[in-house]
């Protein structure tokens, strides 16, 4: 490691030789970086932060950006060309507790603040560890707290929104630091201002710290109450209890949210390239509720108001005539969907960028033409694209 020679100190350090995403991403894709800056601290971090402000709509829309910042690389696919800018590493942790001047404590709650390097999992097995409740059926995410707010990360019935009550981030744009609340976060599904900001992987906002309001009640502290179905099953929950008493205790959760997505490819395993991926390569498409029933009967449908219907992407996928492993063909095997789940596109060997995004492509026209309905990405794609349908 070298220092980077900047007009203002403290230096960063900056990596010798090329760098390739495809080490540093869990689908294992992606070219060399021009530059690789791994911050320690979030002195650090902005320091490369104050010498790369949001360049203009004409250039991040050409996906110009010289910076790209970088946490897990779990929800990131780059093209096998490489990013000749600048990748930014997010890598300084730290977990406090908070106090805000109210009685936070006595009612039941404490304020936690993380630091945007520290590993997720990390984050939810500390929380679990320490009787608060709110992020245990988030357990197994890849990647850092930082990124968790962009796409409001959610799983199994919970997502960040439930407990996010503010950020830290460098503004890009107006060139200083800046408290977001949830509230100015405006959270949809898998959506925040955050991601709305973000044009072909350029950020305008860079989340340094998050704080979190997590539910504290002595050592007998309960989960939050379980809203996913099959979840609440495999912990033996009665059905039929109402949704304020279904909990269970943090650690059962916790083991049983693992084994749940270990059973799916979910969690991350070196060993097992159901794991080699992005996890969910599609959102599940929200379509008008006029839409929606001319769908098959049994197709799975969540109402989410009276105009419009979430949709299960991986059923769309299946019932399109992908399944499991589907997508080996067109890559000579080196990518395919998993063989665990349809939602998720593997790296089954000595795949590139190209290899998944070929697999991507077939699956969206395939969806489209037995549907009609277009699926879209979840993960940030940069330099590449996944072909739209009709196009190929
Ligand atoms: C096996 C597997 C399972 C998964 N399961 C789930 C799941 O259940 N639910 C779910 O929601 N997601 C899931 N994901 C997706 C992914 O783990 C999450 O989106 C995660 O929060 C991404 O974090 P990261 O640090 O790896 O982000 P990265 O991949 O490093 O970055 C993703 C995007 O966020 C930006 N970014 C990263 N950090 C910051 C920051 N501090 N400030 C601003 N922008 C930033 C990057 O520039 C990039 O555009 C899964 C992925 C895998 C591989």
């Amino acid at each position: 490691m070298n220092s980077l020679q900047t007009s203002s100190a403290p230096s960063v350090a900056v990596s010798d030789g090329p760098r390739h995403l495809a080490e540093h991403t869990t689908a294992r894709v992606g070219g060399p970086a021009g530059d690789w800056i791994v911050a320690e601290t979030e002195g650090q971090a902005l320091e490369v932060l104050a010498a790369h402000p949001l360049p203009d709509d004409e250039t991040r829309a050409a996906g110009e950006d010289s910076l790209l910042v970088l946490g897990g690389g779990s929800n990131l696919l780059v093209a096998d060309a490489g990013f000749g800018g600048t990748v930014l590493q997010l890598a300084f942790e730290g977990i406090a507790e908070e106090t805000d001047g109210t009685s936070s404590d006595d009612a039941g709650s404490r304020l936690v603040r993380i630091a945007a390097g520290h590993r997720w999992d990390d984050v939810v097995a500390w929380t679990v560890r320490h009787r608060l409740a709110g992020l245990e059926a988030l357990s197994g995410i890849p990647g850092a707290a930082g990124a968790t707010p962009v796409q409001n990360v959610g799983a199994y019935g919970a997502e960040i929104a439930q407990t996010l009550v503010d950020l830290r981030a460098w503004d890009r744009e107006a060139g200083e630091l800046v408290t977001l609340d949830a509230e100015a976060l405006a959270f949809g599904y898998r959506e925040s201002v955050l991601k709305r900001t973000t044009l072909h992987g350029s950020p305008r906002y860079v989340v340094l710290s998050l704080r979190l309001r997590l539910a504290h009640d002595g050592e007998d502290t309960l989960s939050a109450p379980i809203r996913y179905a099959e979840l609440a099953r495999t912990l033996g929950l009665d059905p039929a209890l109402e949704e304020e008493r279904r909990r269970a205790p943090l650690d059962q959760v916790r083991e049983q949210v693992l084994a749940l997505r270990a059973g799916k490819g979910m969690v991350l395993d070196a060993d097992d390239h159901d794991t080699w991926s992005t996890g969910s390569f599609f959102t599940n498409p929200i379509v008008p509720a006029d839409m929606a029933a001319g769908l098959p009967e049994e197709a799975p449908r969540f109402p989410l108001d009276d105009w419009r219907v979430k949709l299960s992407a991986a059923w769309l996928i299946d019932h399109a005539g992908c399944g499991r492993g589907f997508g080996a063909e067109l890559t000579d095997g080196r990518a395919s969907l998993s063989t665990k789940h349809t939602l998720a596109i593997t790296n089954r060997g000595p795949a590139g960028t190209g290899d998944l995004l070929a697999v991507a492509g077939a699956v969206r026209e395939k969806v489209h033409a037995r549907f009609g309905l277009d699926l879209h990405p979840e993960p940030v794609i940069i330099g590449a694209e996944v072909a739209a349908p009709g196009s190929r």
